[in-house]
């Protein structure tokens, strides 16, 4: 990639972009040196303006973002990287430096992760967590009397009834792939493949 460094002073603005979410999480500016070790090592390194040095971003946190892929703007003087990020990319511990961006990927994408943090965290008092807990078998039986229910109310004309089994299956369903360790965008790239 050829960058246009001569344009701002040797230093170069760098979008940092979830590499599931589609978020933006951080802007951060990289001279020649910060971005050939980015490239060359994975793991996105900055020149911090204020301390006049390179600065690997999670250096001292331990929130690392590594490097999934580097693209550049229409005048190679602005680049953008995805990144999937080992925490919080903020120092102030929120997920992205620009708060309250809506998750481009859709709603389901923000319920995936909100069944992940339940989970993860071992969250008490939360039904996902209990189901979680209670194993392969049961989610997978709960998947499949949604499934069921779902099927019972499609030959019904409720269509409240129809749109809540159908909102019950697919909750369900993202605890089972979060139980078989698969990711909606896993299955998603399946779809993917077949509508070309
Ligand atoms: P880290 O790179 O995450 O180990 O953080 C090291 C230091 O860099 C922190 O103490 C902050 O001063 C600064 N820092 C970390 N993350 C950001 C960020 N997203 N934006 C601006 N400064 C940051
Ligand atoms: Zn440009
Ligand atoms: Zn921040
Ligand atoms: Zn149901």
């Amino acid at each position: 990639m050829n960058l246009d460094f001569t344009k701002t002073n040797g230093l170069i603005p760098v979008i940092i972009q979830d590499y599931y979410s589609l978020k933006v999480l951080m802007l951060g500016y990289m001279n020649a040196e910060a971005y050939e070790k980015t490239v060359t090592e994975k793991i996105v390194t900055f020149y911090s303006r204020s301390r006049k040095k390179l600065w690997t971003k999670g250096e001292t946190s331990g929130n690392f973002l590594t490097v999934q892929e580097i693209s550049t703007d229409c005048d190679q003087d602005t680049v953008l990287i995805s990144v999937t990020a080992a925490g919080p990319t903020c120092h102030t511990g929120s997920q992205s430096c620009f708060q309250s961006q809506p998750n481009s990927k859709g709603f389901l994408y923000e319920l995936e992760k909100t069944i992940s943090e339940k989970i993860d965290t071992n969250a008490p008092n939360s039904y996902t967590n209990l189901l979680y807990r209670s194993g392969m078998n049961k989610i997978a039986q709960k998947v499949g009397e949604e499934a069921v229910e779902l099927v019972i109310e499609a030959k019904d004309t409720n269509a409240a009834l129809f749109k809540n089994e159908a909102a019950d299956l697919l909750y369900h369903f993202l605890i089972l792939l979060k139980a078989k360790a698969f990711r909606l965008e896993d299955i998603e790239s399946i779809l993917q493949d077949r509508n070309q």
